[in-house]
């Protein structure tokens, strides 16, 4: 390709609205342009790239037994309603009414569409397992989409859902799409964590989320070094903290008047204590549509709530705190003075550490009061105790007792045993070899395409611009004649680029007549993983220059060697990865 002809509209300045490197360096490099919120056109050399991942994508899926189809993106309403997700998925699903007033949506994911499939064309254990997958567009109303193509609300995936006959298979179809995604995120050339990952409250038995460690990620994982062990956050459980403190006798009861102090850092100070002995006591409210129930939920003064998890555990579609007003008919106080001891008619819920606290302190339920020797085995009122708590990096592992650390990441791709929860609610049965009836056992598995994209450059960049990748480079090398105007050296650079097509590299020759500087920045910018440059003081030696982008390493070759050098270079590029 001639960077003359090349429609790739490049940007000097950083666009304002682009937060993240990934977004900037796309939107600059002249990849993908924004037609709407979280909807973006992506620009050829963003195709090419795309492409690449759909490429190695596709061969690890095909490698694993995986066969591709394609499913429709307009998806009739009733298929949603058989398996209750029409109302579930809430207003992140499009929807749309045709012109018989049928309603549709436009698919988000595509478990409902092959169920329906696989239940009218599959019927005996021979057939199965089936692995099917696309890779297609997906529509996802988002809140907030963000980041570029980080959160789109169009973007294309590669989903895979398996069909097996029981959990053993279901297990073999997993562990085949943990390995296919390993390869991928490595052909990638990503660094990536795999986590455990949350279920959600009817979700599978088994989750794992492949997360491309990135300060710019929305993700927070938590792992632990010495053993291994890793998990969102959403997910994550860490040792009980406070056993040490039992020893400490257990004192009698008490009322302390606390006046106007209603957070944590207040009654700390004024009772001269540590947040650990503070139990926290929070009101929310579990919303299902119209109907809301409230729970009072207690942990230690120096832990948050990880609302996921308790929203999992009470199995609600929403939860959110209490207002003022509610939270004053259940503890008969204002907000800041709510405690479990002596509270009636609700259901009470106790993080696992708080059983652990001896000699604690809490609200009275009573304006500028709170108790304190309190212990909870001793003075709560029945409550349910549940791991509650959000774990954060020093909080020591459930496994081996290390602290654990904490990292930002992107979620690429996520892999999800889902068992019997479709193929129960739309009845895709099969028959096995007794002749019964059973549900077949499902798995789900998603990567996002463009996400993959932008996880590479946040990993992969420099202040000049993107640093591809070679296995998923829009191209891989640039010929850069420094001087355009000398006919000579132009002739050259036709000739090492006709040679270079010839022999399978893909590669771009910038003929524009522009500034040497000009060519060089763009070259950074879109991040050519090899430059070779055709300078005139080498030239009269008859070399050229070929230099990495990754590294900035520059070498001289002899000009008639320079293909060669550079067909070895990618090879051996290629090499880690493939
Ligand atoms: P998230 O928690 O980021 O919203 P999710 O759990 O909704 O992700 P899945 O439904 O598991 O995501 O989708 C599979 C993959 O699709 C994700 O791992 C991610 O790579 C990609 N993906 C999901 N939502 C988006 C989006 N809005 N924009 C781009 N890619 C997405
Ligand atoms: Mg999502």
């Amino acid at each position: 390709m001639r960077m003359s002809q090349l429609f790739v509209p490049t940007l000097r300045e950083v666009p304002a609205e682009a937060e993240t490197i990934s977004h900037q360096y796309l939107l600059r490099a002249g990849m993908i342009r924004r037609i709407a919120a979280g909807i973006y056109t992506y620009l050829p050399l963003a195709q090419r790239v795309l492409e690449k991942i759909e490429e190695i994508v596709r061969e690890e899926m095909n490698k694993q037994g995986g066969q591709e189809l394609k499913m429709p993106t307009l998806h009739p309403a009733e298929l949603w309603q058989e398996s209750s997700r029409w109302d579930a998925y809430g207003r992140e699903l499009f929807r749309l009414r045709d012109r018989h007033e049928r309603d549709y949506c436009l698919g988000p994911t595509h478990e409902e569409v092959i169920t329906d499939l696989v239940r009218r064309e599959v019927n005996s254990y021979r057939q199965l397992p089936l692995l099917l997958y696309q890779i297609q567009t997906k529509f996802r109303d988002e809140i907030r989409p963000r980041f570029g193509l980080m959160r789109g609300r169009e973007f294309t995936m590669k989903d895979l859902y398996s069909f097996d006959r029981d959990q053993d298979g279901l297990d073999v179809s997993y562990q085949k799409m943990y390995d296919a995604y390993s390869a991928i995120f490595r052909r990638c050339a990503l660094k990536f964590r795999v986590v455990e990952a949350d279920t959600g409250a009817i979700g599978g038995t088994d989750s794992h989320e492949f997360i491309v460690v990135a300060d710019t990620g929305e993700d927070e994982i938590i792992y632990c070094e010495a053993c291994d062990y890793a998990a969102n956050v959403e997910r994550a459980v860490a040792a009980l903290a406070g056993e040490e403190d039992t020893a400490e006798p257990l004192k009698d009861l008490k009322l302390a008047s606390t006046p106007g102090m209603t957070s944590i850092d207040d009654v700390v100070s004024f009772l001269g204590t540590e947040p650990q002995r503070l139990l926290k006591t929070l009101v929310y409210l579990a919303i299902d549509g119209e109907a809301y129930k409230p729970v009072v939920v207690v942990l230690r003064g120096d832990r948050e709530v990880n609302e996921i998890k308790l929203q999992n555990h009470l199995g609600c579609m929403h939860l959110a705190l209490a207002d003022a007003q509610t939270v004053e008919e259940i503890t008969q106080a204002p907000v800041g003075f709510a405690g479990p001891v002596g509270l009636k008619d609700v259901r009470i819920i106790i993080d696992a550490e708080v059983p652990t606290v001896v000699n604690g302190i809490c609200g009275a339920n009573r304006a500028d009061y709170h108790w304190i020797n309190v212990n909870p085995q001793r003075d709560f009122p029945p409550a349910e105790i549940m791991d509650l708590r959000r774990v954060a990096a020093g909080d020591k592992c459930h496994f081996c007792g290390n602290p654990l650390k904490s990292d930002r990441g992107i979620e690429v791709g996520h892999i999800f045993k889902l068992g019997t929860k479709y193929s129960v609610a739309m009845d895709a049965t099969f028959l096995d070899e007794a002749g019964r009836k059973k549900p077949m056992v499902m798995g789900c598995y998603g990567i996002g395409i463009p996400r993959t994209m932008a996880a590479a450059i946040e990993q992969n960049h420099d202040e000049n611009g993107i640093i591809w990748p070679l296995s998923i480079a829009p191209y891989q090398v640039v010929i850069i004649p420094v001087n355009s105007k000398n006919a000579e050296h132009m002739e050259l650079a036709e000739d090492l680029y006709t040679r270079m097509n010839r022999v399978g590299i893909e590669v771009v020759l910038d003929d524009r007549d522009e500034r040497a500087g000009v060519k060089f920045n763009d070259a950074d910018l879109i991040g050519f993983p090899l430059r070779l440059t055709l300078g005139p003081r080498s030239l009269k030696e008859g070399k050229v220059e070929i230099k990495d982008r990754a590294t900035g390493k520059v070498t001289l070759v002899e000009i008639g060697e320079a293909v060669a050098v550079i067909k070895d270079r990618i090879e051996e590029m290629g090499k880690g990865w493939a």
